[in-house]
């Protein structure tokens, strides 16, 4: 029987619409979906009869912000937003100065309500249409949010849904970088126990992203700038099908930005309390050779932090050092490198640097390849302390900088660095800073107070 739905609302011609639609539907599908249509209908018609029924209430009314007189009713106007639920409409009383002082119009229940002046769009539909920016192109987000919400915007529209939004996520950091530089710990992330008793691993690395070389004008070469990336995360372990006992991060965060290590610094240091620096049982500090890295590392965290030099980058020096001493293509030269990897890798650094020093010495090496004999040898002196691989191994501490170098992948590669894709300097901020702030689970907290869990459909659960 579908009688008694179309005596829900008589009056109303769209409603009667769907009911007719409904009843020549044949297919589940069909059914579904129209019934989906008067979902969204009967959800608008709840927004609106509560707008409408709450913008009767009275409100005081504030002074003129000139003269200082109440502000008087001028009865109600018109007001309409577009929402996840459709186009609503209400009306809301305006109050204007009884002197007539310009400027003085003001609208009480647009505050209650928490919506600005010329807001258009409701905060749920921003929130879609950012989330889905964050990791898809402007364009497909755009066309994705019309499937899901049946809302048309012009990719254009998402695009400066992001400017505002990233805009105010970079706003916030800056705050708590000033917080911190005036000497304010920030505060650290309520943590499980079982994660706050995992080590703590940092590590950084750099990754290029296309820009545009002018502003405001996609023209001219491309310039490919740096990012500088932070990854912290707890290591735990897990079980894989075979058994084999592998690393598991959790409560992984990134630090990102478009500049040098002087502005990393501060950032990746800010993120490191909130990530418990200070309580975290162990910390690591993961990273391949670059010298800048590691001068990080010693400003911020030598103190706490065990330094793990990446052992895949470190081989690959012995590799040159194998080519430099005994020509890379012969069979001498692998079964050499391979020997040294061995006792790199066991802890037996000490024997390392023994054989590279001694392979310096042979008669006859021409200047050029003793020079790169010399530069491996270095940089493992250098790096002494942090290529004990044996000792790493025995403190469960991983080996690689692999988690860094993915972390990058995923903030950077997945998302800038698409077929023709240039970025002028503000949009990648703005987009990155949401990025951020999604991976590090601070995404919601930009649309407001507004708990944004959602919840399944009451059948699902039946
Ligand atoms: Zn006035």
């Amino acid at each position: 029987m579908l009688a008694p739905i179309e005596q829900w609302w008589t009056e109303d011609e769209i409603w009667r619409q769907y009911c007719e639609e409904l009843k020549q539907t044949t297919s589940l599908v069909s059914i579904v979906w129209v019934a989906w249509q008067m979902g969204l209908w009967i959800g608008r018609a709840i927004v609106e009869d509560q707008l409408n029924t709450r913008a009767q209430l009275s409100s005081p009314w504030r002074k003129c912000r000139h003269c200082g007189r109440h502000l008087r009713s001028k009865g109600f106007e018109k007001r309409r937003m577009l929402t996840l639920v459709g186009w609503v409409k209400w009306r809301r009383r305006v109050g204007c100065c009884p002197d007539g002082c310009r400027d003085s119009r003001e609208h009480p229940f647009d505050q209650v309500l928490e919506i600005s002046a010329y807001q258009q769009t409701s905060d749920e539909v921003r929130r879609l249409g950012c989330l889905l920016c964050v990791f898809l192109p402007f364009e497909l987000s755009s066309w994705l949010l019309r499937q899901f919400t049946g809302l048309q915007f012009e990719s254009d529209t998402l695009w400066s849904w992001v400017q505002a939004q990233g805009r105010q996520a970079m706003t916030e950091l800056s705050q708590q970088l000033a917080r911190l530089s005036t000497g304010k710990s920030p505060e650290v992330e309520r943590l499980e126990e079982k994660i706050a008793k995992m080590t703590l691993a940092i590590g950084a690395d750099g990754v290029k992203v296309p820009l545009r070389p002018q502003a405001k004008t996609p023209k001219g070469k491309t310039c490919w700038r740096e990012v500088k990336i932070a990854v912290l995360a707890r290591l735990g372990q897990r079980l894989t099908q075979t058994g084999k006992r592998v690393t598991r991060l959790y409560q992984r965060r990134l630090v990102g930005v478009l500049g040098d290590l002087k502005a990393l610094g501060p950032r990746l240091q800010l993120e490191a309390m909130r990530q418990g620096l200070d309580q975290a049982p162990r910390v690591v500090w993961l990273s391949d050779g670059a010298p800048g890295f590691w001068k990080l590392y010693q400003h911020y965290f030598a103190s706490v932090a065990v330094g793990v030099l990446d052992f895949y980058h470190a081989a690959g020096h012995l590799w040159r050092a194998a080519a430099a001493y005994l020509d890379g293509r012969t069979k001498e030269a692998r079964w050499w490198f391979e020997l040294l990897r061995h006792q790199l890798r066991h802890g037996r650094w000490s024997q390392v640097l023994r054989e590279l020093i001694w392979a310096l010495h042979r008669p006859g090496l021409p200047t050029s390849n003793r020079q790169t004999l010399k530069q491996v040898a270095f940089y493992l002196q250098n790096h002494i302390e942090h290529i004990d691989y044996r000792k790493f191994e025995q403190m469960d501490l991983p080996l690689g900088s692999g988690m860094v170098e993915s972390a990058c992948k995923w903030l950077i590669q997945q998302r800038f660095k698409g077929v023709g894709m240039r970025w002028s300097e503000e949009g990648f901020n703005h987009l990155l800073h949401l990025r951020l702030a999604w991976v590090n689970g601070r995404f919601d907290n930009l649309f407001g107070n507004t708990s944004w869990t959602v919840t399944s459909p009451p059948s699902l659960n039946r």
